[in-house]
């Protein structure tokens, strides 16, 4: 028969375990993805949903607002950024370009150079 001593200390620390397993394969179960911070602003006179986190990063991570190609409202302005541009303009939303065949570098006089830009006074930038 075994020491009660030994027994006690093995049955609590299978317990211990059972409850570690329990708790991590519970935690596992029950996780959600993330809540994104979204939040009701106003742009243009109405209220309209903003992901903060996306809306923080629009300026400086969108390729558009980086390329030599958009020249808002000029003429030889880029058509897939106009084509964009009247679509948000409509529906009052905003979203950042990610990929494009199109894109060119531009050559920056100063690190926040738009002087090439003749930005209308609806674009929000
Ligand atoms: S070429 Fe592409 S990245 Fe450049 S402005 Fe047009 S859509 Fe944007």
């Amino acid at each position: 028969m075994q020491d009660q001593n030994t027994v006690v200390p093995f049955v609590l620390g299978i317990i211990l375990v059972m409850l570690i397993l329990f708790f991590v394969i519970a935690n596992m179960l029950g996780k959600k993805p993330k809540a994104k911070k979204v939040k009701k602003q106003t742009y243009f006179g109405e209220e309209v949903w903003v992901n903060l986190e996306s809306e923080a990063r629009r300026e400086t991570e969108c390729l558009c607002l980086q390329c030599a190609a958009l020249k808002p409202g000029q003429p030889d302005n880029c058509p897939h950024a106009q084509y964009f541009y009247e679509g948000c303009v409509k529906a009052n939303c905003a979203f950042m370009m990610t990929r494009c065949r199109d894109f060119k570098t531009r050559e920056l006089k100063e690190p926040e150079d738009n002087s090439h830009w003749n930005i209308p006074p609806h674009f929000d930038m």
